[in-house]
């Protein structure tokens, strides 16, 4: 099928953007097209007009300080993927964004139109609920500033209103000191092509890299494809936290993950399944970091 007839509409602006979005009726906002063009040749979303965001330069970027990183909504994910600035302070999202789906969609797909689908089983969406990131949303009345855990309320439904748009993500650095963290996005995927089955993103911070057993100061676990949300277990992070993993504090970690998740059966895996695997990649997850976060150097 072809998508309904729409007039397309190129800002060079997010000023201009934002001016299209408040005046025009039934418009939606287009970035990489790589999940929006599917729904619209299915005709699952037939909007008049679409604000194309492809021309505005001054959303794509990726900036980094003392306080925080800072990414534009436009950027692709590949750029993200090789980006050596965050895969030094922040190595979460270009991990994760290197494993999203094969390189054509990674060469046109952006952080933005990921955060704005909202898919719970999409990557960042889980990396930056376990960031504790922020997204900066901007419509012409001014701008908004919504932590990831308020951004993200049921399944595919998100605080952004109609006449917003998503301007950037950013997230903290001074929890995620680089010479004592180390960062894991693990997913079980059937093919390459596929959204995954289950993923884990951690982090895991710790006292000294150089000691025999150093202690875990400070994990962080969400889970993508688990549950309509993004989901942030807490519970299963003050397992490990002040441990220097212990195994009985995973076991803890593998029950507590596995009973906090809430996800949908589908043809290859049903529920049952997934809380099994949710609770075992969170493990993994959390032991890579931990290798991770003890190779580094002070
Ligand atoms: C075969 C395939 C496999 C995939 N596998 C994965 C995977 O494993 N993991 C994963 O995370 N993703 C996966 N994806 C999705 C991919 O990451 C998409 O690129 C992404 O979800 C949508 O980004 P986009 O830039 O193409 O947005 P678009 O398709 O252009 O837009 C998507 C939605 O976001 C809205 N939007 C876009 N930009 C903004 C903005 N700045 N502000 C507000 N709303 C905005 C649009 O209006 C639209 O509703 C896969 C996609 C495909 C086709």
């Amino acid at each position: 099928m072809k998508p309904a007839p729409f007039t397309h509409h190129r800002p060079e602006t997010v000023d201009d953007a934002l001016e299209r979005l408040e005046e025009l009726e039934d418009a939606e906002l287009l970035a990489g097209n790589q999940s929006l063009g599917i729904v619209m040749a299915n005709r699952l979303a037939t909007p008049d007009h679409l604000v194309d965001l492809n021309g505005v330069d001054e959303l794509e970027f990726i900036d980094v300080d003392d306080d925080a990183v800072r990414i534009g909504s436009m950027t692709r994910h590949r750029t993200i993927e090789r980006s050596d600035r965050l895969a030094e302070c922040m190595p979460l999202l270009p991990e994760a964004a290197g494993q999203i789906a094969g390189p054509s969609v990674r060469n046109q797909g952006t952080l933005g139109g990921s955060i704005g689908e909202a898919d719970p089983a999409g990557n960042y969406p889980a990396a930056l609920a376990a960031l504790e990131g922020t997204i900066h949303l901007r419509s012409s009345d001014g701008t908004r500033d919504v932590p990831v855990d308020e951004y993200f309320i049921a399944y595919m439904f998100t605080d952004l209103r109609e006449e917003e748009l998503i301007e950037s993500v950013s997230i903290p650095t001074e929890p995620f000191p680089s010479e004592r963290t180390g960062m894991t996005f693990l997913e079980l995927k059937r093919a390459a092509q596929t959204f995954p089955t289950v993923s884990a993103a951690t982090s895991i911070r710790v006292d000294d890299p150089t000691a025999d057993e150093p202690i875990v100061e400070d994990a962080r676990i969400a889970m993508a494809n688990a549950a309509d949300i993004p989901l942030r277990v807490e519970d299963a992070e003050a397992h490990v936290e002040g441990t220097a993993l212990s195994a009985e504090a995973l076991e803890a970690v593998v029950e507590t993950v596995a009973s906090a998740v809430t996800p949908e059966s589908e043809m290859h895996a049903d529920r049952e399944y997934k809380e099994e695997v949710a609770g075992e990649f969170a493990k993994r997850s959390l032991e890579t970091s931990y290798e991770r976060a003890a190779e580094t150097e002070i």
